[in-house]
């Protein structure tokens, strides 16, 4: 896409696209990231052509050369949002605030960006041609997931000069089936997920293949989740592999750790932290130390811990294990503050609040 030139989408409409008693039958139960919808969109990049040969096309495999520099050297990024459907309407929620953050990741990369009309666009598209995807379910939605990798042939190390950007679309079913159920964090002694200069604020691959083993050791641990703390100390908490965190205190405050970095800028926490403030809590971005999370939780001064994101929103935490013990939080169970955010955001995002904010993009 050179001199600003509108890029125009070939559609090709599946011809063999999932019959609807199929579809229904998927849609009961989608789980979460195990079913797809007919489509899929790709845009192809590269270096002295720019951004070509957009197409919204039947879901299919990608071929790819054995040498494609991604393979071997992790370029690779993406972005996770939602789209709803509210009574008449189809919505996604601040897809331009994931168009920048891509584009952000994008460049700590070394990878080029994509103007951001056209990711929205790109998502506008596909989700207006698989609709139908979008579960009736009120707590269901349809995930969407940009991501552009490096497809070049080339074994060498340098930024590759051909990208394909794709997105997909998977129908996922609510997040706390029977509930919102608070989670048990494993406090990593082992692994840290981001060192300053690293790559810990851009939404890459990589960090989540870096996090696994964590993740692994968090399970065999008895724990749901990993919480990182910071790598330089290791002494404050930076976030979760996939989920930003907030602490609430008993005097009504809440904090959570600033962005300087190596913490993902959740689009979630960015909510928060102005819906926190809206409903009259004094809102911080400061560092919290392992120490004093276990000492006021022990001292009752901490009253209140979540994690969130888009996939679960916001889930309460209510335990906290450490290779030398662990501690409750809020007796374990999900506190009033916590479920109050919650319900105002996913109201926000469900359409049954105000949106003052226009964080709620209409598809059709
Ligand atoms: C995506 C992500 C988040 C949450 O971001 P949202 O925009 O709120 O979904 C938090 N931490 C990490 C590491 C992430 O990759």
């Amino acid at each position: 896409m050179s001199g600003g030139d509108k890029l125009d989408f070939e559609i090709r409409p599946n011809p063999a696209p999932v019959t609807a008693a199929d579809r229904a039958a998927l849609l009961a139960n989608p789980g979460f990231g195990r079913v797809f919808t007919d489509h899929m969109v790709t845009i192809r990049y590269a270096e002295g052509k720019g951004w070509y040969d957009a197409r919204l096309e039947a879901r299919a495999p990608i071929p790819m050369d054995p040498a494609a520099a991604v393979l071997h050297y992790a370029q690779e990024i993406f972005e996770g949002l939602k789209a709803y459907r509210t009574g008449d309407a189809v919505t996604m929620f601040r897809p331009e605030a994931n168009a920048a953050r891509f584009n952000a990741s994008a460049r700590r990369l070394a990878m080029p960006e994509l103007p951001g009309e056209t990711f929205v666009e790109s998502l506008r598209r596909l989700v207006e041609i698989d609709q139908a995807w979008i579960p009736e379910h009120e707590d269901a939605s349809l995930y969407l997931r940009p991501f552009m990798f490096a497809s070049e042939v080339f074994l060498g190390v340098r930024p590759a000069n051909e990208y394909l950007y794709c997105v997909i679309a998977s129908p996922a079913g609510a997040y706390f089936a029977g509930g919102v159920k608070p989670v048990t964090v494993w406090v990593s002694p082992d692994y840290t997920r981001a060192a300053p200069g690293g790559t810990g604020a851009a939404k890459c691959g990589g960090n989540y293949a870096a996090s696994l083993a964590a993740q692994a050791e968090a399970i065999e641990a008895g724990c749901d989740q990993v919480v990182f703390l910071d790598a330089v100390q290791r002494k404050y908490v930076d976030e979760l592999g996939g989920m930003n965190v907030f602490f609430v205190y008993d005097d009504g405050s809440i904090v959570t750790p600033p962005l300087g970095g190596t913490i993902l800028p959740g689009i979630t926490r960015d909510a928060i932290l102005t819906l926190a403030a809206e409903a009259g809590h004094e809102v911080r971005e400061a560092p919290v130390s392992f120490d004093d999370w276990r000492a006021d939780a022990a001292s009752g001064r901490l009253r209140e811990v979540f994690a969130c994101g888009t996939a679960a929103v916001i889930t309460p935490i209510g335990g906290v294990r450490f290779p030398d013990g662990e501690f409750s939080i809020g007796g374990g169970e999900p506190g009033q503050a916590t479920m109050a955010l919650r319900q105002k955001l996913v109201d926000i995002q469900r359409g049954r609040a105000e949106d003052p904010h226009g964080w709620v993009t209409r598809v059709r």
